[in-house]
């Protein structure tokens, strides 16, 4: 493991509920991603897809990436489904930095369902 991965890993909340060092409720796992309800849920389905590996946000994605947001999307299409709520819809966020309220640095898609959502979003 290299020294940077250990940062991230120590420092880092998402990489630490990847790693099982601190509990969330997982709802989901594969070699690539992890999903877990959100702490402070702001509808009746609240949940987080994040990838295993370290990136703080939009702005660090390269094309390599393209497999894992792809996944990303796909999972959350597949847990909204599981849920009930592909019909009636949902709706999918990925913040990036200050102007969009992003508070953990580690890339995450919020995956909210179960009421109406506003648009433009406040
Ligand atoms: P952001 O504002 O960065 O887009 O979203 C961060 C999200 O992480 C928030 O919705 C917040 O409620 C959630 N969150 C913060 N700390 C924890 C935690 O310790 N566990 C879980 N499961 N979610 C968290
Ligand atoms: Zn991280």
């Amino acid at each position: 493991m290299t020294a940077t991965l250990n940062i991230h890993m120590s420092s880092c909340l998402f990489c630490r509920i990847v790693s099982g060092e601190i509990t969330a409720t997982i709802v989901h796992q594969d070699e690539q991603l992890v999903a877990f309800q959100d702490i402070n849920p702001q509808a009746p389905m609240h949940l987080l897809v994040v990838p295993r590996r370290h990136i703080a946000n939009l702005n660090d994605l390269t094309e390599e990436d393209d497999a894992i947001v792809g996944n990303m999307v796909r999972l959350a299409a597949d847990l909204a489904k599981l849920r009930g709520h592909s019909e009636g819809g949902y709706r999918t966020v990925l913040n990036c930095n200050a102007n969009a309220g992003q508070t953990v640095f580690h890339i995450h898609l919020h995956v909210l369902g179960g009421r109406r959502f506003l648009w433009p979003p406040g």
